[in-house]
């Protein structure tokens, strides 16, 4: 039999296409890719935890019939999960789950490397000195450069990932620290770097590894003394990538033995690529001499992306995915989650399965209340740029003339309206608030709220405005 997997999954994929909605195929099947077929056994990978248990809540019995009619009555699904949080130190790992006997297999759930048959990570300690080695690399292809948005935020943090991806080991840029607040994006560019590196050069062995999990396998080590073996096979590595460093702080002897893994890698002309939550100078529990080294090459940091960029992000992630949203929803998410991008793609996710499994459209009331769910728990609030949005777009006045200097009569009053609503609605200080319309000082601010006050009890059509601007504005 010629089957193969991805023969066998293409034609899956066929039937199913057949079966649902288009954007439900859309959203749910082309991002499932097909790994391996053994005896009557598919195994297909998805992108998430979620996305399995929608998969599992939902499209089941379709999924089998789909395999059913490829492979026979025998025939068994599998998932692999990649989970890109780190989940009780494993990062990214993969969880197998068959789909039968479902609420068992939910218990044993189990984390194992990504790919068991070839995983260094179960067994890193192979003969030291056995230099071709098939290590599985552990890179996600969907942090690729290509996927990664440019903006100012990470500017500079990307080019010096491009300059090492093209030389590595052979720029200034040794060790590549790149740093930045949670969600900003580190992770996928440290992924980019070692895909980009794996392309250009194949025969380089590139290793991405969490500092949480590289800290779970050198206690393991030390407890199965093997700790010399655990380090040959990290001083092996041509690019070595380890995520979230700040997770060694406080932990000496995890830094002792990244240490001297760190020396021998950097002395031997090998690529050393880090990232952290802080600056260097800010991370504590460090040892000095570690530290010293990571401020060898070049640190980078990635901030807050712009509003822009958000919406570049959002709109290359609905294209990749082939959904199509109203723009104003997609500004309304882009406006409102504005200092975490995975928060930005998680609720893009949420709100495209509400959709589906409601059967809603996707309308601007669905994306507020959506986001009030989903985003409540986190310091979450109206920001200054989307009140001064609303009431521009109220008015019917462009943003720049808010934003400017100007004193022209109605572009004042709606001035001060967003600067009263920023006031109600934001934590902003008056003073951010007054650079944010127009460069005005704090007193100016206060000002603006006091007219607004005076105007609302004696202008019944004003205090309209303000009725008709705080329902757009108000989530609920
Ligand atoms: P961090 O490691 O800094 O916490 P991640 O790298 O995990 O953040 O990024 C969180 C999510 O945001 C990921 O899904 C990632 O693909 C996405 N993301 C971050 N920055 C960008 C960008 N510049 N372009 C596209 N997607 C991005
Ligand atoms: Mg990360």
């Amino acid at each position: 039999m010629n089957h193969n997997h991805e023969n066998v999954w293409a034609n899956c994929l066929q039937f199913i296409k057949d079966n649902v909605s288009s954007q439900a195929y859309k959203t749910w099947f082309i991002p499932i890719k097909s790994v391996r077929l053994e005896q009557s056994v598919l195994t297909i990978q998805v992108p998430s935890q979620f996305f399995y248990e929608w998969l599992e809540e939902h499209y089941v019995d379709l999924l089998r019939k789909a395999i059913g009619k490829e492979l026979g009555k025998e025939s068994r699904l599998e998932y692999s999960i990649i989970m890109e949080q780190p989940v009780a130190g494993n990062s990214p790992y993969t969880v197998k789950v068959p789909t039968t006997n479902r609420s068992a297999v939910r218990n044993r759930s189990v984390s194992v490397p990504v790919d068991p048959a070839e995983a260094p990570i179960r067994n890193p300690f192979v003969i030291p000195g056995l230099k071709k080695l098939n290590i599985e690399s552990n890179l996600n292809p969907n942090y690729s450069f290509d996927n990664f948005i440019e903006g100012d935020c990470n500017r500079l943090a990307r080019s010096a990932g491009f300059a090492v991806a093209e030389k590595p080991g052979g720029t200034a840029f040794n060790p590549l620290l790149i740093y930045g607040g949670v969600g900003l994006g580190k992770t996928h560019l440290a992924h980019a770097i070692g895909i980009e590196i794996k392309n250009k050069s194949p025969e380089k062995t590139v290793l991405y590894v969490n500092a949480e999990k590289f800290t779970h396998q050198f206690i393991d080590s030390v407890r199965n003394n093997s700790v010399n073996d655990f380090s040959h096979f990290y001083q092996l590595m041509d690019v070595l990538i380890v995520d979230d460093v700040h997770f060694f702080s406080g932990k000496e002897k995890t830094q002792d033995v990244f240490f001297h893994i760190f020396n021998h890698l950097h002395q031997t002309g090998k690529q050393i690529i880090l990232t952290s939550d802080k600056a260097p100078i800010e991370l504590q529990g460090m040892e000095q001499r570690l530290l010293s080294r990571f401020k060898w090459g070049l640190s980078a940091d990635i901030q807050v992306p712009s509003l822009e960029t958000r919406m570049a992000i959002l709109d290359k992630k609905m294209y990749a995915d082939g959904i199509e949203l109203p723009r104003e929803v997609m500004e309304y998410l882009a406006y409102s989650i504005y200092t975490n991008i995975r928060e930005l793609e998680g609720a893009l996710i949420s709100l495209i399965a509400q959709s589906s499994l409601n059967r809603k459209a996707i309308t601007l009331d669905l994306a507020k209340q959506m986001i009030d769910k989903f985003v409540k728990n986190t310091a979450r609030e109206v920001s200054i740029d989307y009140i001064q949005k609303v009431v521009c777009d109220y008015f019917d006045l462009p943003i720049e003339l808010l934003k400017s200097k100007t004193r022209k009569r109605e572009i004042v009053q709606a001035r001060q309206i967003a600067m009263y609503f920023a006031k109600k609605m934001t934590k902003s200080s008056l003073a951010n608030i007054g650079l944010h319309c127009g460069g005005k000082d704090h007193a100016t601010v206060l000002h603006a709220c006091r007219t607004v006050n005076n105007l609302s009890e004696t202008d019944k059509h004003f205090r309209r405005y303000l009725d008709d601007l705080d329902k757009k504005l108000n989530v609920q």
